[in-house]
């Protein structure tokens, strides 16, 4: 059987066995269109049964979450934490709380983070959880009193060399806080069973801005290569949140101009830069709709949902030379790409996870445009958690410094290995087979040497 045939088969092994999660799908497409000339070259991947395995999670949790809300109602919402890979260490990824979270959701989530933590180079294993509770429009004690229920089952899950959560869409350092606090009430331990802390009890100066800075950072490192750099350049970012937000702060202090942000509601365009106080203030602060930056500032533009191109998006067709999306998966869409390279885009930059459609990175990058994969591009958030993990086991503090100049020589060495594991495969320049084959390799190696587990 050749590498074509086998992935095929694995392929729709799993559209029968798990139906209905086709975000998943998605991912895993993505993995084993890659993995063909490493397949076909290596039969030890077969003769081990590395993809049978691979695409199973070793362990999925499903959970009822009770809780009360603040008029002393009965509320329940599905929790679940996919712990898919640990085969380099223990299970390490965010957690979401979004009313479109599903199985599929974190299992697409899941699947990718083992090959993005594979490619920091660091012993971290693959999970992902989450649940489909919104916290918008819920007061503080009611986040509280979710996070609470949530953990009342997770905690039996997770431990600090077993599996160690983190933060995603709607898990900032409020949630984190909560989920600690109940962890330490059920067991009696302050142990570090989660990352993205607060910095007085545990946390890591540099976490909460290392995926933006991170993603700007291989921006820098992809742009190097071809004798560019960011200074100057204009930039388009979606997303509002963590990622967005620290990476418009770190393109500002590179002399980037970033003129957009987005939310679930709408778009900002402010042609003379993003202000990055104001930013912060309405959506980190205020918890606000980026409406509210518009009246701030006369001279930016909003742009709301109903005003955007069709099957399209607003950011996306805003004239730019850098593309960076950090919202969400699939917001960026064919009719998208076609915008970003009629304007003279010359790179696209995933800081979101999965953010762009496959027939969107496959028109990008046919039409010459440098592209940086989520699971390389996204990957200072889960490197620095592992930093955070480091310092909370030798009881050491580091200076903001110290893990910046640490998560730029880890970005640079993702670069490094997924651009040269590309040329290696005759597939000069495409960091998508270069981090999905490096990734891949290091974790099946690891597979293999572990024996039939
Ligand atoms: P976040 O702080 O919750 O922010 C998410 C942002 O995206 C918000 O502005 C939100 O708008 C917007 N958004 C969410 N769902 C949307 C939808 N369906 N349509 C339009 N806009 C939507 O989350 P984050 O931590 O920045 O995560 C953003 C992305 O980066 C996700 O794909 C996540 O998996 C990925 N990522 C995060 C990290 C990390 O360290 N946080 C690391 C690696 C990858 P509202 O403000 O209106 O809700």
């Amino acid at each position: 059987m050749n590498a074509k045939e086998y992935t095929g088969k694995i392929l729709k092994q799993i559209q029968y066995i798990s139906p209905g999660q086709d975000e998943f799908y998605q991912a895993a497409t993505e993995v084993f269109d890659s993995l063909a000339p490493l397949l076909d070259e290596e039969s030890k991947y077969m003769e081990n049964s590395i993809l049978e395995r691979i695409i199973l999670p070793e362990r999925t949790i499903i959970f009822r979450v009770t809780w009360i809300d603040d008029m002393g109602r009965y509320m329940t919402n599905i929790g679940y934490r996919v712990q898919f890979n640990s085969a380099l260490g223990p299970y390490k990824g965010g957690l979401r709380f979004h009313p479109s979270v599903t199985l599929g959701i974190v299992k697409f989530l899941g699947f990718e983070q083992i090959f993005k933590n594979a490619l920091t180079g660091l012993q971290i294993g693959g999970g992902k959880g989450g649940s489909n509770f919104n916290p918008k429009g819920k007061s503080d004690n009611e986040v509280m009193r979710f996070c609470q229920a949530y953990m009342n089952e997770l905690y039996r899950h997770i431990g600090e060399t077993r599996d160690v959560p983190a933060g995603d869409i709607g898990v900032g350092a409020r949630e984190i806080g909560y989920l600690f606090g109940q962890y330490k009430l059920l067991t009696a331990n302050f142990e570090g069973i989660v990352t993205g802390k607060g910095i007085g009890w545990g946390g890591s100066l540099g976490r909460k801005e290392a995926t933006g800075y991170g993603s700007v950072y291989f921006a820098e490192h992809i742009l190097n290569k071809y004798q560019k750099e960011i200074k100057g350049k204009r930039c388009v970012v979606s997303g509002a949140g963590n990622v967005a937000t620290y990476t418009i702060e770190k393109l500002l202090s590179m002399g980037a101009i970033p003129v957009t942000c987005s939310d679930s509601k709408g778009t900002i365009y402010h042609p003379s830069g993003i202000d990055i106080n104001t930013l912060k203030a309405v959506k980190e602060v205020g918890r606000e709709s980026l409406e509210k930056y518009a009246e701030i500032h006369a001279d930016s533009q909003y742009i709301p949902l109903h005003k955007y191109p069709a099957g399209g998006h607003a950011v996306w067709s805003i004239p730019c030379d850098i593309a960076f999306p950090s919202a969400t998966q699939n917001e960026l869409t064919l009719v998208d790409a076609k915008n970003l390279v009629k304007n003279g885009c010359i790179l696209v930059n995933e800081g979101a996870n999965m953010p762009c459609t496959p027939e969107a990175v496959e028109y990008l990058m046919g039409n010459g445009v440098l592209f940086g994969p989520a699971k390389a591009a996204n990957a200072g958030g889960v490197a620095v958690s592992q930093l955070e993990m480091a310092q909370n086991a030798s009881m050491q503090r580091w200076s903001f410094t110290e893990v910046d100049t640490r998560l730029y020589g880890i970005m640079k060495n993702i670069f490094d290995t997924a651009d040269a594991t590309a040329s290696e495969f005759g597939r000069d320049g495409n960091l998508v087979d270069g981090a999905n084959i490096a990734g891949f390799r290091r974790v099946a190696d690891a597979m293999i040497d572990e024996g039939a587990v």
